[in-house]
């Protein structure tokens, strides 16, 4: 259904008992603002059409407030119709006589033959013939063009919120699609360790003593009192160093690689294996070194293992002193 409007300028009202307008609704041979031009046998004449309360409410749930015939001429058609006599024929024949030459007129109907064509020089929707529904007294800017804008702007208020939740799935998708990458990235490093590790083994770095718990140093030092004598070392003259092994994902060292800035991996173990103490007698006289991550216990057995290292005792020497010292603890 399309409506449209004209702003006759000669409307009238006819004082008749129960009410009658005269109302031009349609001129033809011109270009409205739709681009298209109503040709003069498009409406027909003589037909009878009911008129709708104000603003085509009779589309919905309001009552006709009149009904009236179509003429047709060569230059518009008019619309005369008698008022109801109802509320609202009565309140609506009120109004238009208040409004005067304030009142509009909009026609609502279907297209049944149109033709593409120009126009002086536009291009243009030539109205064949139509079929005619009804006529409504609109308020002025409330004619078919308001509507249609109004129509037009919701559309639109319409298209930029889809548009905008469109933007927001697309962002949504898109942040998604971000923290996947970054969750591949951290995946990806840990894989990337890990198999480092199983090919490399761990490095480890020297670190500060006052890093290491003082529960783990207690048990190293007491260890290192108490069985350097028995290896014949002067519990005195026992250095004790800390290492820490590389564990930070982002921290995947091989030997001789440097480490955050703060020094290189001083060395690394086999893969698959853990490093608790280590010395190098022939290198450093009477210093063990021992992993930081060890609990007291296994720091006590480690200090007594490496002290046997710095005694002189080979692998085996060193195993057989912390069994040793294992079962005496255990007893
Ligand atoms: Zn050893």
């Amino acid at each position: 259904m399309e409506r449209k409007s004209y702003d006759p300028a000669d409307i009238e009202l006819k004082s008749t008992g129960k009410g009658e307008v005269v109302a031009a609704f349609s001129i033809f041979n011109e270009v409205d603002s739709d681009l298209d031009v109503v040709l003069p046998e498009a409406i027909p004449h003589g037909v009878e059409v009911p008129m709708s309360a104000y603003n085509h409410k009779s589309w919905g749930d309001q009552l006709p407030v009149g009904k009236g015939v179509v003429s047709v001429d060569g230059l518009r058609a008019t619309f005369t119709a008698n008022f109801f006599d109802t509320m609202g024929g009565r309140d609506t024949h009120e109004t238009l006589k208040q409004l005067g030459p304030l009142a509009r007129w909009s026609w609502g109907f279907d297209v049944v033959d149109s033709e593409r064509g120009t126009f002086n020089g536009q291009r243009v929707r030539f109205i064949k013939k139509v079929r005619l529904y009804e006529v409504s007294p609109v308020l002025r800017g409330a004619n078919d063009n308001t509507r249609t804008l109004a129509i037009k702007s919701a559309n639109t208020q319409r298209a930029i919120l889809e548009s905008a939740k469109r933007q927001l799935d697309q962002f949504e998708l898109e942040d998604m699609k971000r923290r996947f990458e970054a969750e591949m990235c951290t995946a990806q490093l840990v894989e990337a360790k890990d198999r480092f590790t199983r090919e490399h083994g761990t490095g480890y770095s020297t670190i500060a003593e006052s890093a290491v718990d003082i529960d783990v140093k207690a048990a190293a030092w007491g260890a290192s009192a108490r069985y350097a004598p028995r290896l014949g070392i002067n519990p005195d003259a026992v250095i004790v160093r800390w290492f820490s092994p590389e564990i930070d994902s982002g921290r995947v060292t091989r030997f001789g690689d440097k480490v955050d800035g703060d020094g290189w991996a001083d060395f690394y173990s086999m893969p698959g294996t853990v490093i608790y103490g280590l010395t190098r007698p022939n290198l450093e006289p009477r210093t063990i070194r021992l992993n930081a991550e060890l609990s007291p216990v296994e720091a006590v057995f480690t200090t007594g293992h490496e002290i046997a290292h710095l005694a002189g005792r080979d692998e085996a020497g060193a195993r057989e002193f912390e069994a040793q010292i294992r079962r005496e603890a255990a007893e």
